[in-house]
């Protein structure tokens, strides 16, 4: 899930939550949860399928593996997960909407394990979709990617923001700006901001130190940046009707580089599907 952005700069730095090896295991574990579920969600969207039995399923998962569904209720969300399809950047709410064969469908699934947060999102393709569709998911899962190559000691927050930015733009896509990556772990939008371009001077941007736990999430629109939100007071989509993409990972500063949280480790549920389609950034 998202943060917005509001009163960015220097005094988010401050308040920055480093964790501890002991936080950052259940992170490590909500992270395994979330992206378990991301891979069953990716195989269940189908068409005929609706959002609302996806987000049922993905309760039913996160409650099995020992998680609770960290969205539900958080500032009076009213379901387990956000699906978002098409247009739809972020937040939609699951329902009765059908899913048709060339949709494209955005998940983002938070998961709470013993109070310690992860969260994470991918965007997959509901049966065939058009080759556009495709290169936008693929532009947007290597923007992730870019974004998480640069998180280690030394970097800033800026860093991230301009490989993100830098990939989608050089594609010709644009990122979204109201709407930003995040501190997680023990609340579920922690400072820094973690946006998905630059502004303004990179100086001032929080550096990254070991123990910084962050939600890395570029949303790439087709078209212009712009997005309106519906009258359900949740829902954003692109303000052109453009298709748009959000993947999105939590990881955790570690002294030389960083470390994945909901990167599904290889091995750890053995007999499981390949999670070909639900792998977010690598
Ligand atoms: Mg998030």
């Amino acid at each position: 899930m998202i943060g917005r952005k509001r009163n960015p700069g220097r005094g988010a730095a401050r308040k920055v939550a480093l964790k501890d090896e002991h936080e950052i295991a259940r992170m490590r574990r909500a992270g395994q949860i979330v992206a378990l579920v991301l891979e069953r969600l990716a195989g269940a969207a189908r068409p005929g399928t609706t959002t609302g039995e996806l987000d049922r399923l993905a309760e039913g998962a996160i409650r099995s593996f020992g998680g609770t569904p960290t969205f539900r209720g958080l500032y009076g969300y009213p379901a387990n997960i956000c699906a978002s399809v098409n247009d739809e950047v972020v937040h939609g709410i699951p329902g009765e909407r059908v899913l048709r064969e060339g949709d494209v469908i955005s998940f983002d699934v938070g998961a709470t394990v013993d109070g310690m947060i992860a969260d994470a999102a991918a965007t997959v393709a509901v049966g065939e979709v058009s080759k556009d569709a495709r290169r936008l998911m693929r532009v947007t899962r290597e923007s992730l990617a870019q974004g998480v190559e640069q998180a280690r000691p030394g970097n800033r927050v800026a860093d991230i923001s301009a490989a993100i930015q830098r990939h989608a733009e050089a594609h010709g896509y644009s990122v979204v700006r109201k709407l930003v990556g995040h501190g997680v772990g023990r609340a579920m939008h922690e400072a820094p901001h973690v946006p998905n371009f630059v502004d303004g001077g990179a100086k001032d941007s929080p550096e990254l130190v070991a123990g910084m736990t962050l939600a890395i999430e570029p949303m790439v629109n087709q078209g212009s940046w712009q997005v309106v939100q519906d009258d359900d007071g949740w829902t954003y989509r692109t303000r052109d009707g453009s298709l748009s993409a959000h993947f999105e990972h939590t990881i955790a500063i570690t002294e030389d580089g960083c470390e994945v949280l909901t990167l599904r480790a290889a091995g750890r549920a053995a007999g499981d599907r390949p999670a070909a389609r639900a792998q977010a950034g690598g």
